[in-house]
């Protein structure tokens, strides 16, 4: 088993639902159980402004998942949301993203982890502090409280 982190946004359709709703299909899977779910945060859009604002929270989970399968799994749970790829940063039903697992570090042409946007991002940043503490070590980065 190993710890990771998912974080999760929509903004559109009904985002509270579709957020509630992924983090009981990631509980619901066999090799996977949710620890703990942060609050959900009302963000505004990053990129195009034309858009609704977002609903995000971040998932700790436990999983007996390699990090390339559980990409496909939360994928296949993206598509149940009728994801449909669009514009970069455009409104989405659902994004699943990992945003660590354990203390790996990787760097492949399909799954970058920690996420590369993690250190960058209020909406991933605050959730992800409030289900760990200001020492919370980010694999390759640091100590969270650095990027707040
Ligand atoms: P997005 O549209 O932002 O959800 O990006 C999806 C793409 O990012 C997928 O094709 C993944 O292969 C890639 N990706 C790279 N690193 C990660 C990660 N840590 N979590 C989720 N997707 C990732």
């Amino acid at each position: 088993m190993e710890t990771a982190f998912i974080s999760l946004g929509s903004n559109l359709d009904h985002p509270i639902e579709h957020v509630l709703e992924a983090a009981s299909q990631m509980d619901n899977l066999e090799s996977t159980k949710v620890c703990n779910l942060s609050s959900l945060y009302k963000t505004i859009p990053i990129g195009p402004q034309n858009q609704n604002d977002y609903i995000n929270a971040v998932a700790i989970i436990e999983t007996n998942l390699t990090p390339t399968d559980l990409l496909s799994t939360l994928q296949g749970i993206e598509k149940k949301h009728r994801r449909k790829r669009g514009i970069k940063w455009g409104p989405r039903s659902l994004d699943l993203d990992i945003l660590l697992f354990g203390k790996l570090v990787l760097r492949t042409r399909d799954l970058i982890i920690p996420h590369r946007e993690l250190v960058k991002r209020e909406f991933v940043l605050i959730p992800l502090l409030e289900v760990t503490n200001h020492d919370f070590i980010i694999p390759n980065y640091g100590k969270i409280k650095k990027y707040l």
